[in-house]
């Protein structure tokens, strides 16, 4: 059917579910309602639809099912390659859906498969809990936590991933369905690839006090500052060990003092004096600019670092693992930090992972990377002017790096940050890349709950 015809058929449907949004091209609303957060993405979708509640998910599912109607999914719109749009495709935007329900054990809670990352942490710090999630709020909640979900939290409680316990799916017959313990293994790594998730039943903990913020270090000389700050955080993860309740993400960005280097810092335990002398112990591992660290509040602390990206950009990113940040990888860094480009789109962030999903699991997962490591993502983003040059910085970031200290580099790709489309040849190749040996057992999910590949617009993609 062409996409004239997919519109009129689209049409007639919509008349039969008056609660569904239609957006189609000839609207005002069309323009913002199919921007993902990367703007190089310029696919067109055929119209976008927003769902008001899971029955309309369902009866969407079932109309694109019966007319070969491909179509994508979209909670945030944060994927890095804009991945949430494709052309001519139609585009089920799950915005409308953002409950929160709290179980009343205080120990878990389902939200919805629209919802935001400070949408999720805001609602649940009202009432003395939290739950792992990434730092900028705009991310969907289930876009992030299902790929993996590294974020600072993460060391105290786990991934994202690692704090699924049950889901509610549209299966790719429209029906829907309670998701069993193989279908979680599935959803657990590798997200909508089986349906769409209406909603997540997640892991909560008790917390009602946060110390967080930024530590920058004098940005001078970054090279040296890079592989100094680097060494001294080994060498105190291997003398005295740090704790849990902290973690430390180092970034690189352009602030509106110019370019700023430091470790964005976060305590989620209960000892604030402790989390205080902990931030004094980090501030000391480099030559210390300012140290921002003060107690705060969640959704105090999502508005600040909302504040730090761009909404507005357009680029790509690139990624890599390793097992330890060495003097070489350290030096490789800090010497395309200083060739960074100038623009607020261009940064460097690397996310760590250790604690308690840094090794095996009680709950099956396809997320294969679970050795300790540092998630290095390389943003090559600009918010005006040429995107080229950010991305080739990034591009070559990445390359360099590869050369610098090749063994310390995991075999496997964060996929969130993998950029499948100039880093892999095929979509076997990424899907190895960044399932590892779990790529075997995504397949044959994915063969089992989506034999005739009706979600074939997903991330990761298939095929
Ligand atoms: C500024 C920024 C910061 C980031 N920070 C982090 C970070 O700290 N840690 C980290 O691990 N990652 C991070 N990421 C990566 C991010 O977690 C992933 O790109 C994530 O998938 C984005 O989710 P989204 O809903 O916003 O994106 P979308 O583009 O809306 O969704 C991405 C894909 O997820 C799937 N999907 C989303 N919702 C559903 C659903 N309800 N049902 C079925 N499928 C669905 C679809 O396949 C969709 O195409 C960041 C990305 C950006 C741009």
């Amino acid at each position: 059917m062409g996409s004239t015809n997919q519109l009129t058929a689209l049409e007639a449907f919509l008349q039969g579910c008056p609660t569904i949004k239609y957006i189609p091209p000839s609207s005002p609303e069309y323009a913002a309602a199919r921007k993902p957060w990367n703007g190089a993405r310029l696919d067109n979708p055929l119209a976008v639809v927003q769902p008001q509640s899971p029955s309309d998910v369902a009866a969407l599912v079932k109309h694109a099912k019966l007319n070969s109607l491909p179509f994508t999914i979209r909670s945030g719109g944060h994927n890095l390659e804009g991945r949430c749009v494709a052309q001519d495709a139609l585009l089920i935007d799950m915005r409308a859906l953002t409950g929160v329900t709290i179980a009343s054990d205080r120990k878990s809670a389902t939200v919805q498969g629209g919802i935001l990352q400070d949408e999720v942490a805001n609602k649940l710090w009202e009432h003395g809990l939290a739950t792992p999630t990434g730092a900028i709020p705009t991310v969907g909640y289930v876009g992030w936590s299902t790929y993996g979900g590294y974020g600072p939290f993460s060391s105290h409680w786990g991934l994202g991933v690692d704090q699924i316990l049950g889901a509610t799916v549209v299966n790719p017959n429209g029906d829907i369905v309670k998701a069993d313990e193989a279908l979680l293994e599935g959803i657990r790594g590798a997200g909508g690839v089986f349906g769409v998730i209406i909603d997540l039943t997640i892991k909560v903990y008790p917390l009602t006090s946060l110390l967080a913020g930024p530590i920058l270090f004098n940005p001078t000389d970054i090279v040296k500052t890079c592989v100094e700050f680097n060494a001294a955080y080994e060498k105190l993860l291997d003398s005295e060990g740090i704790p849990p309740q902290l973690t430390i993400q180092q970034i690189c960005f352009n602030g509106p003092t110019g370019r700023a280097f430091g470790a964005l810092f976060l305590w989620s335990g209960t000892d604030i004096e402790e989390g205080k002398r902990w931030s004094e112990k980090i501030a000391g591992l480099g030559p210390l600019l300012v140290n921002l660290v003060a107690p705060t509040t969640i959704p105090e602390w999502f508005a600040a670092n909302g504040a730090i990206v761009p909404s507005n950009i357009a680029g790509s990113g690139f990624s890599h693992n390793a097992r330890r940040i060495t003097s070489p990888l350290a030096e490789a860094i800090g010497r395309n930090l200083v060739q960074m480009p100038s623009d607020r789109g261009a940064m460097l962030s690397i996310h760590q992972l250790r604690g308690p999903s840094a090794g095996p699991q009680n709950h099956a997962s396809v997320f294969a990377t679970r050795e300790p490591h540092y998630m290095l993502e390389l943003l090559g983003y600009v918010t005006s002017g040429d995107q080229e040059v950010s991305r080739q910085w990034a591009f070559s970031t990445a390359e360099e790096i590869k050369r610098a200290d090749p063994e310390i580099l995991l075999p496997t790709a964060y996929v969130s940050v993998y950029n499948s489309a100039i880093q892999a040849k095929s979509a076997t190749e990424a899907l190895d890349k960044t399932y590892g040996p779990k790529a075997a057992v995504l397949k044959d999910l994915k063969a089992k709950f989506d034999p005739e590949g009706v979600f074939s617009l997903t991330v990761p993609a298939l095929k």
